[in-house]
């Protein structure tokens, strides 16, 4: 395989991946790169199409987010949003991405919904996709319940953050990705940052993430954590948790972040060019995270 490069930049899938697997992380961030090109090596195409592939638990929640985001514009633009109706059509895009994923379109298009399951020949029984639907329809209702919504939809509008998806700052001269769900200003002046949940919650994981949150508003908005409030929404459970952040625990995620992003640049044969070569990446020894990686088909055949 020939040497790629790109930018590097840190997030916490990317942290997450890391940790995970090395070999994973090399494919994702180094392998595919460039697999959206009409003329990349084939090796390379394959590997983007792979780096596209969901779990069908990840494709519920990224539904659900979906969701909330298109009624949250909606309800910028001042239109009323009747809740079932809404749902169905929901579930009803759902069916069509399904059937998208199942006869495999996104080896064509790979920006088309793509389950894990449907590559990998996993046997998902009729009910358990029914069960998903309904958990992804219960999840949207509770959204429509929450009496959160009711305090955002309260909040005058020029409040309101929602434009900064997918966006980076600088942080001691690397570009974070950092992505909260929702924001907005309080009538007493504070930030109030929300991460909507639809699964488990993993209080060590949302910690962190509300942390990087924490960080954002610091170094983005110049808030201190004292004026700050991060809410996890979960909306299987109807249950908004907040977290309580300090400067003490902010430091403690500035650590992290930098120790994560000298873990991952020894790694690299030329840290300045970001340079990665596929011998330097280890394959895992826990064949249990092999069997859901959306990279086996390549990496580990044999399984
Ligand atoms: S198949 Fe296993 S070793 Fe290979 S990239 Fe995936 S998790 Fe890592």
């Amino acid at each position: 395989m020939p040497e790629l490069s790109n930018t590097f930049s840190w997030s916490r899938s990317r942290d997450h991946t890391f940790q995970e697997c090395r070999r994973r992380y090399f494919y994702q961030y180094y392998g595919a790169w460039g697999g959206w090109e009409a003329d990349a090596p084939a090796e390379t195409r394959r590997l983007y199409v792979l780096k596209q592939l969901s779990s069908r638990q990840q494709w519920a929640g990224r539904v659900v987010h979906d969701a909330v985001e298109m009624a949250l514009r909606a309800f910028a633009h001042g239109r009323e949003l009747p809740p079932e109706p809404f749902i169905r059509d929901v579930i009803e895009r759902m069916r069509q991405d399904w059937r998208s994923s199942h006869a495999r379109r996104y080896w064509e298009n790979p920006k088309t919904a793509a389950l894990f399951e449907h590559e990998y020949g996993v046997d998902v029984k009729a009910e358990t996709w029914q069960a998903l639907s309904r958990h992804v329809a219960t999840c949207v209702r509770t959204f429509f319940r929450l009496p959160l919504l009711a305090e955002i939809r309260r909040t005058p509008l020029e409040h309101w953050l929602i434009e900064y998806s997918s966006k980076a700052f600088e942080f001691d001269g690397t570009a974070i990705w950092v992505a909260p769900d929702f924001g907005y200003w309080t009538a007493e002046d504070r930030l109030v940052l929300v991460d909507w949940k639809t699964g488990a919650s993993d209080p060590e994981a949302t910690a962190f993430q509300l942390g990087c949150y924490a960080l954002y508003a610091n170094e983005v908005l110049k808030r201190p954590p004292d004026r700050v409030d991060l809410f996890e929404a979960n909306l299987r459970q109807g249950v908004v948790t907040g977290v309580h952040w300090d400067d003490g625990r902010l430091e403690a995620i500035r650590e992290r972040i930098r120790f994560s992003v000298r873990s991952m640049k020894v790694y690299l044969a030329d840290p300045e060019a970001n340079v990665a070569v596929i011998d330097n990446f280890e394959r895992t020894e826990d064949l249990r995270l092999c069997r859901w990686c959306n990279f086996r088909a390549v990496c580990r055949p044999e399984l």
